[in-house]
């Protein structure tokens, strides 16, 4: 983005707060956007990191295993705070550093490839070595590690940042395409799902074949022809929970554009049992899908697809029955489990995600597959020189680049104690943020955090960044989502400022 567009589209954001009764100023700084705006000249506002930083003399050798958007930003962070840095990045993709959320506007709305895809060469910090390879082997009781290439790596301290992986595999007629990143040459796999009008946000290719199904499905529904679109989210943990609702919304926004949605029949089959885990939300969203005449079955988990016919098979697991334990002997309530198969024209598929296996089965990983630690300082549950962040760390919630946004300086300001010979006294405090497309032009920024960490209450609670309700969609927010929030990833985060 020119620095004029920049300019252009933080004047459009500056008009709209000002209808809604908000200063520019207080809103871009609660944003971190700020520091954003100050690099690219913008504006006067100071940059967070500018009264935050304090070098540190501390000294050691920091491994950072991942250069995708946690990994890069906190070896960015960890740049600016200290004197003498001593940091490596093992990273295997060249093109690792992406804005994955615009994924959701090159399979819904008008982005392109180019516009979320950078060379992660541009966003290595000065100073910082990058190893392109993979760390396949950990051994943290001798600060070692292992890569694919056959190098060891030693160090002092070590930064997990491995990110997910999109298990395709666990759904039965999927198998073929095996487990992806989000990045990486994934032609074959679009392929394979578009031969059943199927497609992914949660891979390039996925996003780049699902907005050529949605122009045949509404093709199909401007003809007359009724038709129907199904929308998946699976029964593991993955990242940005909301976007299998926001190509959800697109696609009824798309359709109702092309004057074709009372055509087409849009239904969203989730494995859990409400729309959103904080409750403002998920009754705002029902509204929604009320008002726009969306339908939903809960409880319902895809575990199978037959490409060929269209028809997508659920597990529907909303009904439990009494049975008799004899180990116990008492009687349990066990849920009934119920084969349901549905007949679709176009299916936007959410897959299962995991931590990779190397990471997440190595001795570094929990029992299920995520990296363990205490949740608010981020360091390692077993070993004190270890931290991780971003999607692979175990914490409830957060899963998204702005939960990845709070939890970098937490990171870098722990690790520096850590390597200071003092306790990690930072704290995340659960923050993620979700902003949900509901329509073209409009977003309902979910902001949330930890209700009472304190007292051991990890459920979300709505926390938003602005004086304004929260749980109404705005056309400020869509401004912000559509053109502020990448030179913000771009510019402050990556830069390690905000
Ligand atoms: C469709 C979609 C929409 C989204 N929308 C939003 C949104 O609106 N707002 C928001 O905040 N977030 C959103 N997100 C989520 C956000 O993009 C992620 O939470 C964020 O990218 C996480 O950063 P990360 O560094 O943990 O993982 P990544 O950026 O995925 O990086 C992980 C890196 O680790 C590397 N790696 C893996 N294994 C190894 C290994 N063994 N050795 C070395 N390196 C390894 C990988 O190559 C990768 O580059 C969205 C994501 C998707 C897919």
């Amino acid at each position: 983005m020119k620095e004029k567009e920049f300019e252009h589209f933080q004047e459009i954001v500056e008009e709209t707060m000002k209808k809604e009764g908000l200063s520019r100023r207080d809103a871009l700084k609660l944003m971190g956007l700020g520091s954003a705006a100050a690099m690219m000249g913008g504006t006067s506002v100071k940059a967070e990191a500018a009264t935050e930083a304090k070098a540190s003399s501390a000294k050691g050798k920091i491994l950072i295993v991942g250069g995708g958007l946690a990994g890069m930003s906190t070896a960015a962070r960890l740049v600016r705070n200290l004197d003498n840095p001593d940091i490596t990045v093992v990273e295997p993709n060249p093109r690792s550093v992406s804005y994955q959320p615009g994924l959701t506007l090159i399979g819904g709305y008008e982005w392109g490839v180019d516009d979320i895809i950078y060379n992660t060469s541009d966003f290595v910090p000065n100073g910082v070595k990058w190893i392109q390879d993979r760390v396949v082997e950990f051994d943290p009781e001798n600060n070692k590690v292992k890569t694919e290439k056959g190098k060891t790596i030693e160090y002092d301290f070590m930064v997990v940042a491995g990110g997910l992986e999109l298990a395709f595999d666990k759904i039965k007629g999927l198998e073929e395409i095996g487990t992806l990143y989000t990045l990486g040459e994934n032609q074959k796999a679009a392929e394979i799902l578009a031969k059943g009008n199927a497609a992914s946000l949660y891979f390039v290719d996925g996003a780049v074949q699902m907005r050529k199904n949605l122009n045949a499905f509404i093709e199909a529904a401007k003809s007359g022809k009724k038709v129907k679109g199904i929308f998946t989210h699976p029964n593991t943990p993955i990242k940005c929970g909301g976007a299998p609702k926001k190509i959800l919304f697109l696609t009824d926004s798309n359709l109702r554009h092309a004057g074709a949605r009372e055509n087409a029949e849009l239904v969203f089959y989730p494995n859990g049992g409400s729309m959103f885990g904080v409750p403002e939300y998920h009754k705002a969203i029902l509204n929604l899908f009320e008002e726009k005449d969306l339908k939903y079955h809960y409880k319902h988990n895809l575990i199978e697809i037959d490409l060929e016919k269209k028809i997508a098979v659920f597990d529907k697991h909303d009904k439990t029955k009494k049975v008799y334990d004899p180990d116990i002997e008492e009687e349990i309530e066990e849920v009934v489990h119920e084969r349901v198969e549905v007949p679709y024209d176009m299916i936007h598929i959410t897959p299962p995600m995991k931590a990779p296996d190397y990471i997440g089965k190595s001795p570094v990983g929990s029992s299920a597959g995520f990296i363990p630690v205490n949740y608010e300082t981020l360091q390692h549950k077993k070993y004190k020189n270890i931290f991780s962040l971003g999607d692979i760390a175990a914490v409830p919630l957060g899963k998204t680049g702005g939960s990845a946004r709070k939890q970098y300086k937490v990171v870098v300001d722990n690790l520096i104690s850590v390597m200071e010979g003092k306790e990690p006294t930072a704290k995340y405090n659960g923050y993620t943020v979700c902003p949900l497309i509901t329509e073209i032009g409009k977003v309902m920024l979910a902001e949330f955090k930890w209700a009472d960490p304190a007292n051991g209450k990890y459920n979300g609670i709505v926390y938003p960044s602005f004086p304004l309700d929260p749980t109404k969609p705005r056309w400020l927010y869509w401004v912000l989502k559509v053109y502020m929030l990448k030179p913000m990833t771009q510019y402050g985060m990556l830069k390690g400022l905000a």
